[in-house]
């Protein structure tokens, strides 16, 4: 899990390999598939969480709506950092896909204020960042009309 990219992210190696996607044997890292009501990396679709992790819906981050997620895969973390955060004074860490190196968000791992303690080990991934399962559904074929409230866009 130490391991680090620049903050740029990807590398021309990396973006080599992406084109070689579905083929079966890579010499890529591991990437976990997911199951059930998916959210992705909206640039190489790599799963990233699912709906069911998601502890609130109420978070925000400077371009807009973030969601808190009991748990992600397939994410690279940066160095651990101090920031200020509205709630208060956190231990963060960014968080990367693997697939592609865009940064999808951040991860507690430190919350200094008691109340926001149940953040810690959490991660917080930016809504424009990630495609949720109603717009992956539009990709198969929308003949199921959405039943739940998820389609909350921007
Ligand atoms: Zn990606």
């Amino acid at each position: 899990m130490v391991f680090r990219e620049r903050k740029s992210g990807r590398t021309s190696s990396s973006l080599e390999r992406e084109k070689g996607r579905g083929g079966g044997e890579m010499g890529r890292l591991f990437v976990v598939t997911l199951e059930g009501k998916i959210y992705s990396c909206k640039h190489c679709r790599t799963h990233i969480s699912l709906s069911e992790d998601i502890v609130s819906k109420s978070f925000h981050c400077r371009h807009g709506k973030a969601y808190l997620f009991s748990k992600v895969v397939n994410v690279t973390v940066g160095e651990i950092e101090e920031r200020m955060m509205m709630t208060g004074m956190h231990a963060v860490c960014d968080i990367f896909c693997v697939g592609c190196g865009s940064i999808l968000g951040w991860k507690y791992e430190t919350a200094h204020e008691k109340s926001q303690k149940y953040k810690e080990g959490k991660s917080v991934l930016e809504r424009f960042k990630i495609s949720g399962p109603d717009e992956s559904r539009y990709w198969v074929g929308h003949e199921t009309p959405i039943g739940s409230s998820d389609a909350d866009d921007v």
